[in-house]
């Protein structure tokens, strides 16, 4: 746990999510401010800053993070129709929370390439 991370205090319960998923490795819960019908972070319960700072120690973990997101859209019904699943990366990549998480966008469809 990284003291002044807003997930990890979320991941802890010090500060409140609508969790949508939790198990030993990551916990998901809705986005305060969904861009979407449907908008989910998944995060890992351990604080990796972002894609940057991932490595091999990494792999399991982050297949598992995009494999439960891929299960959530199965669970809520939009899996088929499709979806958009996101992991922004430092400035230029519009990462504003720097406790790596994935975001599942679901429920309207979506153009690409993003802005
Ligand atoms: P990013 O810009 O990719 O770092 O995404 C951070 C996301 O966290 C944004 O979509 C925010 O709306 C979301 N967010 C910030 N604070 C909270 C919170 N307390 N609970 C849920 N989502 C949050
Ligand atoms: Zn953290």
């Amino acid at each position: 746990m990284s003291q002044d991370c807003l997930f990890c205090k979320i991941v802890a319960g010090d500060i409140p999510s609508e969790l949508i998923h939790e198990d030993e490795h990551c916990v998901a819960f809705n986005d305060i401010s969904p861009q979407a019908p449907t908008h989910i972070l998944v995060i890992p319960r351990k604080h990796i800053e972002s894609m940057d700072d991932s490595s091999t120690n990494d792999s399991e973990l982050l297949g598992h993070l995009l494999l439960t997101a891929a299960k959530i859209a199965r669970d809520k019904g939009f899996a088929e129709n499709g979806y958009r699943t996101v992991i922004n990366t430092n400035e230029d990549g519009g990462q504003t929370v720097f406790h790596l998480h994935v975001h599942l966008l679901g429920g309207r469809k979506f153009i690409f390439p993003p802005g």
